[in-house]
């Protein structure tokens, strides 16, 4: 057995923690985000190369959760949460891939860190009889995939604030549909305003003391983790057929999942280059470009999932690098105009009769700048959501209506609500009191 990995904060100013410690706080008590001390190394030779998504995650996630009283289960929680495909799929039209990973029950990749954090969280000794307050903030996709992950668990409620009119219909009524022990919350702000609330209340101990919380953002280490395994998944499997690493090309807002696939490379395993897509929210594009770091107010746009303007998870990947002019020798980013989702959407729509929800779709408009360019390394687009949940902006640049996944129709069949709240951290706070 490995010996166990403690877990500190990016801010340097909180005690080490174990994993499932890290898991249950979500924040860092100094407003930090949990990092392990070090990255774990594996090879190729570590993986059964039969074994299922549930397994490469059980094997890649083992050194994580060495020592920690949650590894036993930790095969188990694998199995629970990862019970949907991720397929590898070819894409011929580009001689490239596309890592699909919107199969789960809301069709978005958050299924994957929200129902793992979910198996994590069920798994945990709880001392505090009261129920656990778990607050998210979203920008559309991971509020319901945190609210059907923990619909109906018992000790368990869910408050979900989303920025009113600012995420896809489908989405809201997704968010709202719940009901139960999972309210949705309809915030006059944008998705910074969210997470800046959540923020604040997780860090208020008055507030703790009286309201247990914890948080299901991409800043958990239970939701980032799991993610790592798709990655490590698809590459393993590449780097079999083909004996050469895998390029991805990932849609990126918070860095939760592109962090995921950056973790991967670096605990060794085979992986290229890593490109980030953005949409017209440039602050990492600017860093990368040479700029200061400057987070900033969130615009909207048509890949409202990654409108971000300030990524919490870019402490944990400068930690990660260690140093800015390392970060910018190792990643690109780049921003891709509303104009030019449309574009890319269209294009694909009309020459190759593929449909890609926005967000994929700047991911795909990297691939085709690099395609001509003349590079032609394997690259694999990361398509983040199902275009369905994004009819308004897919269907009319296609000229067909999309078929909905069954569990996504489910859920538009189900009445929806929301409260009103206001932007302000205090708002919340009255609310969960
Ligand atoms: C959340 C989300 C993203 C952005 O992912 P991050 O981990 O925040 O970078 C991209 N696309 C879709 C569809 C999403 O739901």
């Amino acid at each position: 057995m490995t010996e166990s990995l403690r877990y500190l904060s990016t801010r340097g100013g909180a005690p080490a923690a174990t994993l499932g410690e890290a898991v249950a706080a979500g924040l860092a008590p100094d407003g930090g985000l949990y990092v392990p001390e070090r990255l774990p190394t594996l090879t190729p030779a570590d993986f059964d190369p039969d074994g299922s998504l549930a397994d490469t995650a059980a094997t890649l996630l083992a050194p994580f959760f060495a020592g920690d009283p949650l590894a036993a289960g930790l095969p188990a929680i694998c199995a629970e949460a990862l019970d949907f495909p991720v397929p590898l799929r070819a894409l011929p039209q580009r001689n490239a891939q596309m890592l699909e990973v919107f199969h789960g029950p809301t069709a978005a990749f958050k299924d994957v860190g929200a129902r793992f954090l979910a198996a994590c969280l069920r798994r945990l000794p709880r001392t505090d009889a009261r129920p656990l307050t778990i607050l998210v903030a979203t920008s559309g996709d991971t509020g319901a995939a945190v609210g059907a992950a923990f619909h109906r668990q018992l000790g368990v409620r869910v408050a979900i604030l989303y920025p009113d009119g600012l995420v896809s219909p489908r989405q809201a009524h997704q968010l709202g549909c719940f009901g139960d022990n999972v309210q949705a919350l309809r915030v006059a702000g944008r998705f910074d305003d969210c997470q800046r609330m959540v923020k604040a209340a997780l860090n208020d101990a008055e507030l703790q003391a009286a309201v247990p919380l914890s948080s299901a953002n991409s800043i958990s280490l239970g939701r980032l983790l799991p993610q790592m395994s798709y990655y490590a998944h698809a590459a393993l499997a590449f780097w079999r057929e083909h004996g050469e690493p895998l390029n991805f090309i990932v849609p990126t807002g918070n860095l939760g999942n592109a962090l995921a696939c950056l973790w991967v490379r670096a605990m060794g395993l085979p992986l290229g280059e890593v490109r980030l897509a953005c949409n017209a929210n440039a602050t990492l594009p600017e860093f990368f470009a040479g700029g200061d770091y400057l987070p900033r107010e969130a615009v909207a746009t048509l890949a409202n999932a990654m409108d971000v303007g300030a990524p919490s998870n870019f402490e944990r990947l400068r930690w990660t690098f260690r140093d800015d002019a390392t970060l910018r020798r190792t990643l690109q980013a780049e921003s891709v105009a509303d104009a030019t989702i449309r574009r890319t959407l269209a294009m694909h729509a009309c020459e190759h009769g593929e449909a890609f929800c926005p967000h994929t779709a700047t991911a795909m408009h990297r691939l085709d700048d690099l395609r001509e360019q003349g590079d032609d390394r394997p690259w694999a687009v990361v398509a983040t959501a199902h275009p369905a949940k994004f009819e308004q902006v897919v269907e009319p640049l296609l000229g067909r209506t999309l078929d909905v996944p069954p569990a996504l129709a489910a859920m538009l069949q189900r009445s929806a609500s929301a409260e009103p709240l206001a932007a302000e951290d205090e708002a919340l706070k009255r609310w969960l009191r």
